[in-house]
């Protein structure tokens, strides 16, 4: 496939999981792609030699690093924002600082290197940023800083959208039920949880998630901005 020939691409949290499997098929459909990682570096390596793409290490919580980042990829055609980190437990018993840091990642750094791309991006560029279907439906307790971040970025995209939009740059938001990675492993402890919820039941796999990607970062997809993109098998239906 080549739909993509001839992009650049940059993935923010690309070494594992759904990052990993956006940054194959970006790379299989022909863009060139760069993407980023926290602590994996040896999965990050293996994947950069794997589909010939060129990794770098880049705490999506550090949100100068993050933009500095951006800045110094140059013009980015695609911009995929994956890093997340869920926090789960009591809201009584988690600890601000790690409710703070999720908030750094899941939306401070979105919303910045979102910003930061868009300076220097073509007309017609493309701006992904992974969330959740948390952002719509949150039926379980212990979830409210993770939904909470998810559903800060659909205003995100719904704002963006329109002040990119005059260069034709789309905001786009994909938001996936359950998914088989490290975060949500189809064989943990909720999976009986989140299946009763869902018409498929079943966690999704991190391919499924990258095939949206790639279709909104595709060419039949510039009409589509400022829009949730919900993949969930059914969990919010
Ligand atoms: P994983 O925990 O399996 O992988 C997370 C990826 O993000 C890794 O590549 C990790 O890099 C990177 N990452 C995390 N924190 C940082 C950081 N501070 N700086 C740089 N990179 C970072 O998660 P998933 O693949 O499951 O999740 C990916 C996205 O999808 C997240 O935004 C998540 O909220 C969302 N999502 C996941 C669902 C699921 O069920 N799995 C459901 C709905 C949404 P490294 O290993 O190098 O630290």
């Amino acid at each position: 496939m080549s739909g993509l020939a001839g992009k650049r691409a940059l993935v923010l949290g690309g070494s594992r999981g759904i990052g990993a499997a956006i940054v194959r098929r970006l790379a299989a459909d022909g863009a060139t792609v760069a993407f980023t990682y926290a602590g994996s570096a040896a999965a990050a390596e293996a994947l950069a030699r794997e589909t010939g793409s060129t990794a770098a290490q880049t705490d999506s919580a550090d949100r100068d690093a993050v933009i500095a980042r951006v800045r110094d990829s140059g013009p980015l055609d695609i911009l995929v924002v994956n890093a997340g980190v869920a926090v789960l437990g009591d809201a009584r018993e988690i600890a601000p600082d790690d409710v703070d840091r999720l908030i750094d990642v899941n939306v401070r750094q979105p919303y910045h290197a979102a910003v930061e791309a868009a300076k220097q991006m073509p007309n017609g560029g493309r701006i992904i940023v992974i969330g959740s279907v948390n952002g719509d439906r949150m039926p379980f307790a212990g979830g409210a800083a993770y939904a909470l971040s998810k559903s800060a970025l659909q205003g995100m995209a719904r704002g963006l959208a329109r002040d990119f939009g005059p260069q034709e740059i789309t905001v786009n938001i994909v938001q996936p039920g359950p998914v088989d990675t490290d975060m949500n492993p189809a064989d943990g402890p909720m999976k009986d949880v989140m299946h009763s919820f869902m018409a498929i039941k079943r966690h999704g796999r991190p391919e499924e998630i990258a095939g949206m990607v790639a279709y909104l970062a595709g060419p039949e997809a510039g009409y589509i901005t400022g829009a949730m993109h919900t993949i969930d098998g059914g969990f919010g239906a």
